[in-house]
């Protein structure tokens, strides 16, 4: 089946779901998105949407600060998602990619007096760092964009070069992924994950001041280790050392769900292995995504009607 889009007010054939080369976004990176999970429950053949609604509540903080106005409301645009699932039948894990841009097709660097356009589209996707023994990084020679500069606590389709560039200098250096620090030096992020330390029985993690992407996965691991495991966080700026000397590390995000960190600029962290509390938090994160905890269910909208079971 060929796959359907979300344009401009229509479920149209993905084909069909074009922007002219003159398109102001195209040309700028003057736009905002999201990234969402869809979890594929084969023995409820149900799909799991992930916190659809903290997602579109941050497109709607992300519009705001940069000047863009969404066509919808957040609870119209997480009915939408579900219809466009709905409709390309999707069984398997899949993304969604909601993204509001400017759509008009002028020349001129401006965020204002332009006409502001609403996609989404969806596919399948798997592991995003392919790394089940724990992910090798390296400190960025990249800094973390500034709130002043282009605001990280957006999610600004133009904001991406910076993580696009950190990215591939890390991959090509040897490495899966790259750590960004701030301006200032501190531990910032990675190109599209959150980062934890475990430190004795605490976790540890940039503060949103910090120029990081408030992450919805990062959110939600605070929680399950408060509420699970008895562990608190602490949100404080972190020196680059302390990525080092860290007992554990893993990073956070929609896509990259809690990827173990093993090795920062070839040092071991900890024992060189994923680390106890990780592991813990990643049973728990994998078990609520996909509709297997009862507890954190709230966090999941099923796309599909519940078939009554056989009697
Ligand atoms: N930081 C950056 C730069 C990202 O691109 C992402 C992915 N959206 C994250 C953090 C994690 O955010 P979330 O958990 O909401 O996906």
């Amino acid at each position: 089946m060929d796959p359907l889009a979300y344009f401009r007010g229509n479920f149209v054939p993905l084909a069909d779901a074009n922007v002219n080369i003159m398109t102001h976004a195209f040309n700028y990176g003057t736009g905002c998105f999201e990234g969402i999970r869809g979890y594929w429950n084969e023995e409820e053949r149900q799909m799991y949407l992930f916190r659809l609604r903290e997602h579109y509540q941050r497109l709607i903080a992300s519009s705001r600060i940069l000047g863009l106005t969404c066509p919808h409301s957040v609870d119209e645009l997480c009915s939408i998602t579900v219809e466009l699932v709905r409709r390309n039948e999707l069984r398997e894990d899949c993304y969604i990619r909601p993204i509001l841009y400017k759509g008009s097709s002028v020349v001129g660097v401006r965020m204002h007096n332009l006409d502001d356009h609403f996609a989404i589209f969806t596919t399948a996707l798997g592991k995003y760092i392919d790394a089940s023994e724990g992910c090798r990084c390296c400190v960025s020679s990249y800094r973390r964009i500034d709130d002043n500069a282009i605001p990280a606590r957006a999610k600004v389709t133009g904001g991406y070069v910076n993580s696009a560039l950190a990215k591939t200098e890390a991959q090509l250096n040897g490495f899966d992924e790259a750590i960004l620090l701030t301006h200032d030096g501190h531990v910032c992020e990675g190109s599209g994950e959150n980062i934890f330390l475990v430190i004795g029985n605490a976790l540890v993690t940039p503060s949103p001041s910090e120029n990081i992407l408030i992450g919805i996965t990062r959110a939600s691991v605070i929680q399950i280790a408060r509420d699970d495991l008895g562990i608190s966080t602490i949100e404080r700026s972190i020196d680059r050392s302390e990525l080092y000397s860290a007992d554990e590390c893993f990073l956070t995000g929609t896509a990259a769900e809690i990827t173990p960190v093993i090795e920062i600029d070839r040092r071991p962290i900890g024992t060189g292995v994923i680390g106890p509390i990780t592991r813990k938090l990643q049973t728990i994160f994998f078990d609520a995504v996909r509709g297997r905890s009862r507890k954190y269910s709230e966090w999941l909208t099923p796309v599909y009607t519940p078939v009554a079971a056989d009697r």
